[in-house]
């Protein structure tokens, strides 16, 4: 096929490698598995498959990148996201970094079935990089196939899209492919592995650029080269901190590790803030830019249960479980600091901003908790209401987004009214019988402070309500919804995926019609595998 038969939006596509044109590239092409040195990346091709279908794509992302309806349902565009054709001014690559995966350091291990095509300027200036995951083996992909399966990719095309519409900094994802191939897996690590429908998701984002890009250069010694990568994450994803500082300065390096802090702790936050659990915060996994990256064994609270994670190789130490991300967050930064220690060659700066990320944390915790609970402002005072809360929240198994949501339908006049105050919050409660004459005074005591307090800021009630709805969403995707998505895609039907994306889109908006996708776990889902629990195998 040659360029004149693409569609327009996708013959319009203009790149502009910097990643692959500035840092250094390992001499060696293909997919021998290898250790690389002084280099930051290795070219790669896409491998072809047999089959590529469409199954679904996210309308706001191609119209980022200025590519119409008629281009992402064109067969080329099915061609070009599944990896069968690479257009002329790609430069695909794997890049190579390391990580602490659950604590301990695990040396190389680099995109091992990701590959990027290239970096698009987009019709607004903005620089996204397009990158395919399941699209064949890298030069890291050490023992593995480099594949997906519909079933990671349905998760992954759909959660990041929702996490964009629900406020949370996050990757995108352009499209979601067939393959036509089948994939071999051992979904629960059993002994019973069995052919899956291979699938591609196109993932978008300003840069890929991981704390493990920067462990790596750090672990091999390569200390100029270190220097180059910051400098170059500096000009193409922190411009405004060289306007700031002296290129090459510990000042700037200093100024970026604030920022990195700053909005990672803004990432997290709002993690907390909606209920979601990532499920591997490996060093790998974290996003310099402060984004959600990597979507695989993440999970959303539905009784609000802090010490739940998603994934089944976690669930012996439990060491990225909701309440504890937080902290986990800083561990990582801590490492990515080591990394740069070369750079600044004094641990008191660094040691401040890894305070200053608590200090930040904190202050956006309680911002968002604010809004949630449709408070002006977060005051001194209401640390014990926050604290009672938390433990409100755990007497019975309490769905998180029901109980917030419907939160807002209280109002202290109802305080009048006390035999009715916890009418509106019982949909939220997963097991009525839970709810004794103890239990029920408990919460009805928390929720009496909380409409004193409530009536003392003396606000409009519509506005209040407006702030809190739009903290706390009626829609969120929850871990069965996925999965029903999945048991439909498996046969054929996408359906589900369609409309999970169509009502994704606005998760602040109560929609007629579309009740269904807000209601609470139902009891099939209590303990299904894919619905409680997540393997890493995807
Ligand atoms: P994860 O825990 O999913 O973030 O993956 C950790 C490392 O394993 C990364 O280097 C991934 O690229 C790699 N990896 C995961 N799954 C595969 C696969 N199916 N094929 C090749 N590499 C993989
Ligand atoms: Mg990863």
């Amino acid at each position: 096929m040659n360029i004149s038969t693409l569609p327009d939006g996708l013959s319009r596509l203009r790149f502009d490698n910097r990643f692959t044109r500035e840092l250094p590239a390992d001499p060696e092409t293909g997919s021998n598995r290898r250790q690389i040195r002084d280099a930051c990346f290795s070219r790669i091709q896409p491998t072809p498959v047999v089959a590529p279908q469409l199954v679904a794509y996210s309308a706001e992302v191609a119209d980022s990148l200025g590519l119409s309806v008629a281009d992402c349902e064109s067969a080329a565009f099915a061609e070009i996201f599944t990896g069968n054709r690479v257009l002329a001014d790609m430069d695909p690559h794997a890049t190579c970094y390391g990580g602490h995966q659950f604590g301990n350091w695990a040396g190389q291990l680099g995109d091992g079935r990701a590959i990027n095509l290239g970096e698009v300027i987009t019709p607004d200036g903005a620089r996204q990089v397009l990158q395919l995951k399941g699209a064949g083996p890298t030069p890291y992909s050490r023992s593995a196939d480099g594949l997906a399966v519909l079933r990671s990719s349905v998760r992954e095309f759909l959660c990041s899209e929702a996490m964009h519409h629900l406020g949370v900094p996050t990757t995108r994802a352009l499209s979601l492919t067939l393959t036509g191939e089948q994939v071999m897996r051992d979904m629960l690590y059993d002994g019973h592995p069995a052919l899956e429908p291979g699938a591609v998701v196109c993932r978008v984002a300003p840069s890929f650029t991981r704390f493990g890009h920067f462990q790596m250069l750090a672990a091999r010694g390569e200390i100029e080269l270190l220097r180059k990568f910051l400098h170059f994450t500096l000009e193409v994803d922190f411009p405004h901190l060289l306007a700031q500082h002296e290129a090459g300065s510990r000042e700037v390096v200093l100024a970026w590790f604030a920022e990195v802090c700053e909005r990672t702790a803004e990432m997290v936050a709002h993690w907390m803030r909606v209920g979601f659990v990532h499920g591997v915060m490996n060093t790998d996994n974290m996003s310099v830019l402060g984004l959600t990256i990597d979507y695989g064994p993440y999970g959303w609270l539905e009784d609000y249960d802090p010490d739940w994670t998603p994934n089944t190789t976690d669930a012996a130490g439990r060491r990225y479980r909701f309440g504890h991300q937080p902290a986990v967050a800083q561990w990582n930064l801590l490492q990515l600091a080591n990394s740069i220690y070369p750079l600044v060659e004094d641990a008191a700066p660094l040691e401040e901003h890894l305070r200053g990320f608590e200090i930040r944390y904190m202050s956006r915790w309680q911002d968002m908790m604010a809004a949630k609970l449709g408070l002006k402002a977060f005051e001194r005072t209401d640390a014990v209401l926050l604290e009672t809360l938390e433990s409100v929240l755990q007497l019975a198994e309490t769905d998180m987004t029901l109980f917030f949501r419907n939160l807002a339908e209280l109002d202290p006049t109802m305080l009048q009214r006390p035999a009715e105050l916890m009418d509106p919050l019982l949909p939220a409660y997963y097991l009525p019988d839970q709810l004794t004459d103890e239990v029920r005074s408990e919460i009805h005591a928390w929720l009496a402070a909380y409409l004193q307090r409530v009536g003392d800021d003396r606000q409009a009630p519509e506005l209040r309500r407006a702030r809190m709805n739009g903290a706390n969403p009626r829609y969120v995707l929850r871990n069965y919804l996925a999965q029903l998505a999945i048991d439909k895609s498996e046969s054929g039907d996408y359906s589900v995926v369609h409309e999970l994306l169509q009502v994704l889109r606005q998760p602040y908006a109560d929609q007629p019609g579309k009740e269904a996708f807000a209601e609470k776990r139902p009891d099939w889902a209590r303990t299904r595998v894919g619905c409680s629990q997540l393997s890493c195998s995807s």
